[in-house]
Parts: C-alpha cells; structure tokens; sequence
C-alpha cells in the first residue's frame, strides 16, 4: 500500500470535491454540511482511494438530492426586536408593538401585538431577554398546566423540570436524577408538540433507550403522538429568534 496523503486531504471525485479523514471508523460515512454543503467523508485507515471514489460516485444523486433541500430552506434572517416584526407563539404568530407606557417591567399581549415594556428596551439584547422571560412564563404554566395529566398517562414522575435554550434539542432526560429539561424553543411549535415532549421525556424514565417498549409506553400515553413528533422533526429553533 503506497502511503497516502496526511488527513484530512482532498479527493476529486468529477465535480465534488471532498473532503477525506482517516479514522478509526468501522465503514465509510459521507456527509453534506448544512452550513455551506461541504462534502466529508470518514473512513477507515486502509480503504483505497479508487474504493473512496466509487462509494462517493455512487451517493452523487444523494448529494445531489441533499444539496437541494439546503437551497431550498428558508432563510432566517437576525431580528432586532422592534415594532413589527414577527414572534411566534404556539405555532402562531405574534406581532411585537410600540412600547407600553408606565412602569411596567415585562412584556404584555394586547391580542395579537405582544408589547414591550418602556424602559430596558434600548438593545436588541435587553429586547430579546424580555422576550425571552415572557416566553419562559408561557411555557412554565403550560407545563403547570399540562405535566400533571402527562405524569398519570405515563405512570412516571419527574423529580424535576427545568426549562433550558437549547440548541438542537427539544427535551432531554437524566434518568438517574429523574430531571427532565424542556426547550425554550417549544413555546414557538402548536401545543401538541409540548404534550409530546413532556410525554417522551417522562417516559425515558421508565425505559431509557429508543426501544420498542419506550415507544409502546408513549403510545399508550399519547396515540395521537406521531403529528407532534411529524412537526418536529420537520422544525428546529429558529437562531434568529433564539441566539
Ligand atoms: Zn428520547
């Protein structure tokens, strides 16, 4: 075996270009980054080049089909937290309006306008805390309102929720500590996504992995589970909005 170029390197492969890294891997993994559609590809020690640019020869359309959908996602600009800009809320959206007159210290929905508070408005950051600690009231009492009949259906309690900004995550769970923890985001997604998560992460706590079980026991709690589970999977936290 002649010795190969120091990982990673670059393989033309006709038009793609990717990007090879040597690694204890057990099989080839291609991947298209979702920030600019950048190919890499892992793979193990002792596996060609020419076996290298067959596997990626025959992905093309995959690639292909990939970078696609990546033109074709909508754009999430940065908002600024001004006077007429969108906010959603519950999978509707919310318009933020002029702001209030008087001493008040928090956000407040008029209808469809959420209005922010005179003073401590003067960044886009002091706006989009405020936003934020409105948004967290919101889904604190919805999972008030909504834990307890989640905790019965699924027969499990947590010891603790916490709700969190996160990433790329909807919910997580620390089974040995029975913490559950609910993103921030969900408050922008319909209601039956929240049901769903509180009952996914619940019963994590009676079965950790992703296994037939687990999906029997959310089944059980929540039959009509799989349009919540639909939705998001189709969404993720919009960054403009969160970060
Ligand atoms: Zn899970």
């Amino acid at each position: 075996m002649k010795p190969r170029a120091r990982s990673p390197y670059t393989l033309a492969v006709g038009e793609l270009a990717v990007t090879v890294e040597r690694k204890r891997v057990k099989y080839l993994r291609l991947r298209v980054s979702s920030a600019d559609g950048a190919l890499r590809l892992s793979a193990p020690p002792r596996v060609s080049d020419a076996e290298l640019r067959a596997f990626v020869a025959s992905r093309q359309d995959w690639v292909r089909r990939h970078r696609e959908r990546l033109a074709a996602r909508p754009t999430t600009p940065r908002r600024d937290f001004e006077a007429g800009e969108a906010v959603p809320l519950w999978g509707e959206t919310l318009f933020l309006g002029d702001r209030a007159a008087g001493r008040a210290r928090t956000c407040r929905r008029e209808g469809d306008t959420l209005l922010l508070p005179a003073d401590a408005t003067a960044t886009r950051e002091s706006r989009q805390r405020l936003v934020h600690q409105w948004y967290r009231r919101m889904l604190e009492a919805r999972i008030a309102e909504r834990l307890p009949r989640a905790e019965r259906a699924v027969h499990a309690r947590a010891a603790r929720i916490e709700v969190r900004r996160m990433r790329s995550r909807w919910g997580s769970c620390t089974v040995q500590t029975r913490r559950i923890r609910i993103g921030l985001a969900l408050v922008a997604q319909p209601r039956i996504c929240l049901d769903y998560v509180l009952i996914h992460e619940l019963a994590h706590l009676r079965e950790s992995g992703h296994t037939p079980r687990f999906w029997a026991i959310v089944e059980r709690a929540m039959p009509g589970w799989r349009d919540a589970h639909a939705v998001l999977r189709g969404a993720a936290p919009d960054p403009g909005l969160w970060h």
